[in-house]
């Protein structure tokens, strides 16, 4: 069993890291404060090769998998955490092009995207089905050779800066089982946007609500199997992105807690508060949810890229990192005292950031559902 990464890898991650040092980390507080949306980092990032991390080669991407997504995106979610968030859901669409469409559709949509000319966004959840896709209202009609789509999208995360949004819409019967739903790339300023929430984190890259009335897409728009838009996607190896994030704010609350406790000394006494032992405790077991996060993200993450199943690996992933970013952010901001409650220090972003995370990308429930089924699944009774 292998442990250590390759050194491929490793170069991926040192160049991640230096680049979410250099050109992220340094705009985060400002951006965040703002509520702006990072354009110029996202386009350095596309620059650097992170919009075609996975896609194959023959489309101009970096043909990388699952563990170098987890390396980039634990780096990116370590500095600010949306920007790796709107990265990986442009990767998630890209993949659903490559891995569901045709060979014109990846021919024609692939190139743009991995350049980022094309940056790509997630029309998935609606008012009346989050956790429950199956919920779906949007409907989508053929007419002749095309197909017109009604109905509406929350939360399109990076719709305003997006070109294309993968939009799942019903097509077949409402059957409260999945079936019936398809997939298709809309033109992303077909969508308009009706609200703008004010989120407690995420601020810098916006997640609205907006319609679709009338929107009339091309055949070939039509992503995937008719029908099995939803079984299609369950097959998508996208499961890596929003754990990862868990790890980079759970690393970054880790360190910048021991920069805290070891430089903050009570004049009184003479003691750094590094010196309690109830505080030292405290950080080894959040180096010990960083590891552990991390581990688990890196188990999946290989598992996938060899193809073997993942539905166990994921769950666990999902569940356990973006809790450990929360918890470890929690942390932080206690042991970093007062400073910590103010916008003086990082802690109390990395806090808004992650609490996102148990609820994006299916709340953590839903996947303890999954990963209880895979447990008693695995055991004979
Ligand atoms: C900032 C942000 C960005 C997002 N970006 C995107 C995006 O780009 N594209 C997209 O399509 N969607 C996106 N989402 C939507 C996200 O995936 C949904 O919010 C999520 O799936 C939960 O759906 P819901 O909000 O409707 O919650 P609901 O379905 O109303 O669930 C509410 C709560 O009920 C509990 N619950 C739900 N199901 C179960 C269960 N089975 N067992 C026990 N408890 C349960 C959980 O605590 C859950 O948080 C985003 C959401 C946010 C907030």
């Amino acid at each position: 069993m292998e442990f250590e990464l390759t050194e491929h890898q490793r170069a991926v991650r040192a160049d991640a890291r230096e680049f979410a040092r250099e050109r992220v980390a340094p705009r985060a507080h400002e951006l965040d404060r703002a509520g702006e949306h990072p354009t110029d980092i996202l386009a350095a990032a596309g620059d650097r090769g992170y919009a075609g991390l996975m896609v194959d080669e023959a489309y101009g991407g970096q043909g990388e998998g699952l563990v170098e997504l987890a390396l980039v995106t634990e780096e990116l979610s370590a500095a600010l955490m949306p920007v790796a968030g709107a990265l990986a859901l442009h990767l998630g669409v890209a993949e659903a092009v490559e891995r569901l469409g045709t060979e014109a559709q990846r021919e024609r949509f692939l190139p743009g995207m991995a350049a980022f000319d094309t940056v790509g966004a997630l029309g998935l959840s609606e008012d009346h089905a989050g956790s429950d896709k199956t919920g779906i209202e949007t409907t989508a009609r053929r007419e002749g050779d095309e197909w017109v789509l009604d109905g509406h999208k929350r939360w399109v995360t990076n719709l305003r800066h997006a070109d294309e949004v993968l939009t799942y819409a019903r097509t077949g019967d409402a059957k409260g089982d999945g079936a019936g739903i398809t997939a298709f790339l809309v033109p992303a300023d077909e969508y308009e946007v009706d609200t703008v929430w004010e989120t407690l984190g995420a601020r810098t890259v916006k997640s609205p609500r907006a319609t679709l009335s009338g929107v009339r897409v091309a055949d070939d728009r039509q992503v995937g199997t008719v029908g099995a838009g939803l079984a299609e996607r369950g097959r998508l190896r996208t499961g890596v992105n929003v754990p990862a994030r868990g790890v980079g704010i759970a690393r970054a609350t880790l360190d910048a807690t021991v920069r805290q406790t070891s430089d903050r000394e009570q004049r009184g006494s003479g003691r750094r508060i590094a010196d309690y032992q109830g505080v030292r405790w405290q950080v080894a077991e959040m180096a010990e949810r960083v590891d552990v996060a991390r581990l688990l993200v890196l188990r999946a993450a290989a598992q996938g890229d060899r193809g073997a199943d993942t539905t166990r690996e994921f769950a666990m992933a999902k569940t356990y990192a973006t809790e450990a970013a929360v918890e470890n952010a929690n942390d932080a901001l206690q042991l970093h005292g007062g400073i910590g409650y103010t916008t003086a220090r990082d802690v109390e972003r990395h806090l808004r950031d992650a609490r996102l995370l148990t609820i994006a990308g299916g709340p953590n429930e839903g996947h303890r559902d999954t990963l209880a089924d895979a447990v008693y699944d695995a055991h004979p009774r």
